[in-house]
């Protein structure tokens, strides 16, 4: 967007960029330039006011009369550890786009950050970036805001280098846009208030896993609710921030943490952090969420039968939280324990193309699920029935999903299969797809309501979906990349000690 005279003199001046990924450090394979989804320049106005955050940041910067100086957006789904060349090739867009901006003159700098992204040289990508932005010339004083995804692990590189950087309030994320809008209004009061804020950031000694950090139950719910109590009292705190963590990012800053952000007495934010950390403190055991196992769960379900849909979460094998989705634990129970009317969705790009060559109705024997997945007990070969096969594209029906907040209107699921074994109906797809949206199964000419029993490979991101259409939820403990038990995982960078991996007289 190329800005006139008269532009400069009467609008304030925005630049803008997006860094999205939530990275699972354990996970083996990398995530490359081709995973992400890159936009440069005015490209990036084609979202504007779509389903994601950018697209609402943007909608709110032109509503509020800025002018957008768009310079480069990079997401992708969450996955494993994030190679060099994708924060290099962010930072050149950037770089190219933003210098002469900000020698010429900037009124504020907008970010859209995941905040758990990890490169192979960076475990703190977000921080290292936005030091580099604060170091261009022109750049060092500008308001820094921005939304960032609940769980991010903050780090004090990115207190240090933001004026205010605002979490998701809610998980399921129902809130990416809301949040984006509040953060971009904070902007918006920096520039009209001429008020310089700061970020007072704290990390307890506390890591819990995706299970424990739904904003529906404790200990979340009071944290958040401690959040908007500090806020109301304090009218100095423009944001106060409760940062959920995310646990499958192994770096020193891995957890929980909260952040203040104020141009008040310090002291102040210092005390309601103390008090933050308190709590989370004193709910930590709350927050270490570990499911019982699959096998007894749906024996129970059995033997209790009730009319209607039973959904089963492997949180084990989240792949909103970078899991590939293709374990195979939950359905070796549902094969084991001979239920019907099942259905399960399942990442497998070669298990689709080895169905390519038939028609609906062909039978084959095939090799799913499992590949070179260290946590699996391997792939599954069976007797399967063709049902159908898509291109695997949908729109999203839920603009307020989870999945909209990472990835806008649609989503392509790459080409898939449906096929069905034993009364099982399964989902191949070639990407991984995190189950948040029931239009993967209705684009697939599938009712998922109708199933008695349903597997989803998420934690609690699936529950805006799939609760309107079940009669019973549970969450069940398989084998898996994003285990609930922490202490399970081989951290290296994490920092000690810390609940619950360690052990003795530790606390806040
Ligand atoms: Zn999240």
């Amino acid at each position: 967007m190329s800005a006139t005279y008269s532009d400069r003199v009467s609008r304030p001046r925005v630049v803008m960029a997006g860094l999205f990924h939530e990275t699972h450090t354990f996970v083996e394979k990398t995530t490359g330039l081709e995973d992400f989804q890159i936009c440069c320049g005015e490209e990036m106005l084609a979202c504007c006011g779509d389903s994601s955050p950018l697209g609402a940041a943007l909608q709110a910067a032109i509503q509020s009369g800025w002018l957008v100086l768009p310079t480069v957006d990079v997401r992708a789904m969450p996955s494993g550890l994030v190679e060099d060349e994708v924060v290099e090739r962010f930072w050149k867009e950037f770089y190219a786009r933003a210098s002469s901006a900000f020698i010429e003159g900037v009124d504020g700098i907008f970010v859209v950050l995941h905040g758990a992204m990890v490169s192979e040289s960076f475990p703190d990508v977000e921080g290292e970036i936005l030091s580099r932005i604060r170091k261009m010339p022109g750049a060092e004083t500008i308001p820094l805001y921005g939304v960032f995804d609940l769980h991010a692990n903050f780090t004090q590189l990115m207190a240090t280098n933001s004026n205010g950087l605002i979490a998701y309030r809610k998980n399921p994320h129902t809130d990416g846009c809301a949040s984006a809008e509040r953060a971009f209004a904070l902007l918006n009061r920096a520039q009209t208030d001429r008020t310089h804020i700061q970020t007072y950031w704290r990390h307890p000694p506390i890591v819990w896993p995706p299970t424990g950090t739904g904003t529906a139950n404790e200990p979340m719910r009071s944290l958040e609710s401690i959040a908007l109590e500090l806020e109301k009292r304090f009218p100095e705190f423009w944001s106060v921030n409760v940062i959920a963590g995310f646990s499958y990012s192994d770096t020193a800053d891995t957890g929980i943490s909260f952040t203040v952000n104020t141009p008040g007495d310090r002291r102040d934010a210092e005390a309601a952090l103390d008090q933050l950390c308190q709590r989370a403190w004193d709910l930590r055991e709350q927050g270490n969420v570990i499911d019982p196992p699959a096998s007894e769960v749906i024996q129970w379900a059995i033997e209790h039968p009730l009319p209607g849909l039973n959904v089963f979460a492997e949180p084990s094998d989240n792949i909103g939280a970078g899991a590939i989705g293709n374990g195979t634990g939950l359905f070796r129970e549902f094969l084991a324990l001979g239920v019907h009317n099942a259905a399960l969705a399942m990442t497998d790009p070669h298990a689709v193309r080895m169905l390519e060559s038939l028609t609906p109705g062909d039978r084959m024997t095939l090799t799913f699920g499992g590949q070179g997945n260290r946590f699996d007990q391997g792939p599954v070969t069976l007797l399967v029935e063709l049902v159908s096969r898509s291109n695997g594209n949908f729109t999203i029906q839920d603009k307020r999903s989870h999945l909209a907040s990472a990835s806008g209107d649609h989503f392509s699921m790459g080409p898939c299969a449906v096929v069905r074994h034993a009364g099982i109906t399964i989902l191949l797809t070639s990407r991984p797809t995190p189950p948040m949206d029931l239009a993967q199964w209705t684009s697939q000419g599938i009712d998922p309501s109708t199933f008695s029993y349903l597997g989803v490979k998420a934690a609690v991101a699936h529950r805006c979906a799939y609760e309107p259409i079940a009669v019973r939820m549970f969450s069940v403990e398989t084998p898996g990349p994003c285990t609930s038990r922490l202490q399970s995982l081989p951290y290296q960078r994490i920092s000690h000690p810390i609940f619950p991996l360690d052990e003795g007289s530790f606390s806040v």
